[in-house]
């Protein structure tokens, strides 16, 4: 449906994330695919298509087959929250995938725990120019944010693992079995390492961008919330704008 169109996607968790984003971006075109939106729109210079991923692997996954498969998309940036499992990734903190991994994946003992049977990897790795890029960005928002008095302290950017599955994590034993388990796990979210791998079989270059909301632990529901609500929309857009200012065409 598209011919020869470049474009970039950007896929928000949450309505709250959308809705700012397509507040911001020229508006166009929107195509229903599979109960989902697409919206097509132009931003910061680029030809671009949002849509919300929707919560978990399955969903994720769909999202983006459908967004490599007929919207002539060459890049993805996924924008969203996440629950902080890594010491010192408090609320508020930014983490940048450079890889991302299915922490509930376990063929065990056809393959090794967490191990994607069929490729023989259980990372999946993010492109390392948009890595850079959104190293880069959140940094520059987060000091921004700091300056204008939004946050309290200055929140930290960091760059790791992130891990993915079809829990929301909010339990402190449950969160210390997963940093147990992968003790170099940044942040555990829903959906980035489904997205990961549906780019890796397209061979499409993508990030995955997550706002820390809770630290995955018994307060973890209410944190959540409250954060949603008040910062992490806010976050995502600037981010994704900062982003896309410095993105090649
Ligand atoms: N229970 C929440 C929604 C859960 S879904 C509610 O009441 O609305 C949580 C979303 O944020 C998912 O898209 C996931 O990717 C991300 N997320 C944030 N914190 C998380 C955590 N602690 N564990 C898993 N996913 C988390």
């Amino acid at each position: 449906m598209t011919g020869s169109v470049r474009r970039v996607a950007i896929v928000a968790a949450m309505p709250e994330e959308l809705g700012a984003l397509l507040r911001a971006m020229s508006p166009g075109q929107v195509v229903q695919r599979a109960g989902r939106s697409f919206h097509l729109g132009h931003w910061c210079g680029h030809e671009v298509v949002a849509v919300l991923s929707r919560i978990g692997k399955v969903a994720a996954a769909t999202t983006t087959t459908l967004l490599l498969s007929e919207f002539g998309v060459d890049r993805v940036l996924f924008t969203g929250v996440a629950g902080g499992l890594g010491d010192g990734v408090r609320v508020g903190d930014v983490v940048v995938a450079d890889a991302l991994l299915q922490h509930d994946m376990d063929a065990s003992p056809l393959f090794p725990r967490f191990e994607l049977p069929g490729l023989g990897l259980d990372r999946l790795w993010a492109d390392a120019d948009l890595v850079k890029l959104a190293g880069q960005a959140a940094t520059e928002v987060l000091a921004e944010a700091a300056l204008h008095g939004l946050i309290e302290a200055t929140p930290r950017v960091h760059q790791g693992l992130v891990v993915s599955g079809d829990i929301f994590v909010d339990t402190t034993a449950e969160s210390a079995a997963l940093r147990l388990a992968l003790p170099e796990a940044l942040a555990v979210e829903m959906e980035g390492a489904a997205l990961a791998q549906v780019c890796h079989d397209f061979g499409v270059p993508f990030a995955v961008i997550r706002t820390i909301s809770d630290r995955a632990d018994d307060a973890a529901h209410v944190d959540f919330q409250r954060f949603v609500l008040e910062v992490a929309s806010r976050y995502s857009l600037a981010v994704v704008r900062a982003m896309l200012e410095r993105l090649p065409p």
